[in-house]
């Protein structure tokens, strides 16, 4: 059975196309756009376009088709950021939030990418 899914949520707006988003990749399974309120010199979110609310309902229920490209979209992204290692850039971090104790506010799987300055040790 599928998972609880809030379909009012503010992602799940943008992908319906009913609130504009500052597009970044749009492939058949993903969709990247710039955070509205960027925590460094380029932070993108990369969310699935299936109804997922978290990582884990999204690794449990995708599609190998949509797992796939989710993660080769995200990884683009950092290539594109110039921030990815496998192209010799500097690095990024890549997390996700999942929950009450991990913070999520939107309840619709993502993935922040945040490059463009050095982050530091991972804050609590
Ligand atoms: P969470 O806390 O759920 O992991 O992160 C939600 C993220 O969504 C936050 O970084 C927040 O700035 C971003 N966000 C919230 N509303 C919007 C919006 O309407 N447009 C965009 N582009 N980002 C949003």
């Amino acid at each position: 059975m599928a998972h609880a899914y809030d379909p009012t949520n503010i992602f799940a707006r943008i992908l319906r196309g009913e609130i504009p988003n500052k597009t970044v990749l749009e492939t058949p399974h993903t969709l990247a756009f710039h955070d509205i309120a960027p925590q460094a010199p380029d932070h993108i979110l990369v969310i699935p376009k299936g109804a997922y609310a978290t990582f884990d309902h999204f690794c449990a229920e995708a599609s190998e088709a949509e797992l796939v490209d989710f993660h080769r979209t995200a990884a683009r992204i950092c290539d594109m950021l110039g921030a990815s290692l496998a192209s010799g850039g500097p690095g990024y971090r890549a997390i996700t939030n999942a929950g009450d104790h991990g913070g999520q506010e939107v309840p619709h799987y993502h993935l922040h990418i945040l490059a463009g300055r050095p982050l530091g040790p991972m804050l609590a």
